[in-house]
């Protein structure tokens, strides 16, 4: 089972594990968490907070779409 995402830049790196290290930028509130890859790359995800675009959208779904967490 391969688990591990591939670096959508160079295609190579596969992504770590998020908020290891980096102490600075564990988490970051209202903003788009980096995924830092191996091969360095650091890729900004999906944004969290799907806000003022429409006023009818109304936010059915709590949970992340992309969530990757090595148990
Ligand atoms: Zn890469």
């Amino acid at each position: 089972m391969e688990t591990e995402r591939r670096c959508p830049v160079c295609g190579r790196g596969v992504l770590r594990d998020l908020g290891t290290e980096d102490p600075g930028l564990m988490q970051v509130p209202e903003s788009r968490p980096l995924e830092s890859y191996t091969c360095g790359h650091e890729v900004a995800g999906p944004p969290l907070a799907s806000t003022s675009r429409s006023d009818d959208l109304e936010v059915e779904r709590r949970e992340a779409p992309d969530t990757v967490e090595p148990a």
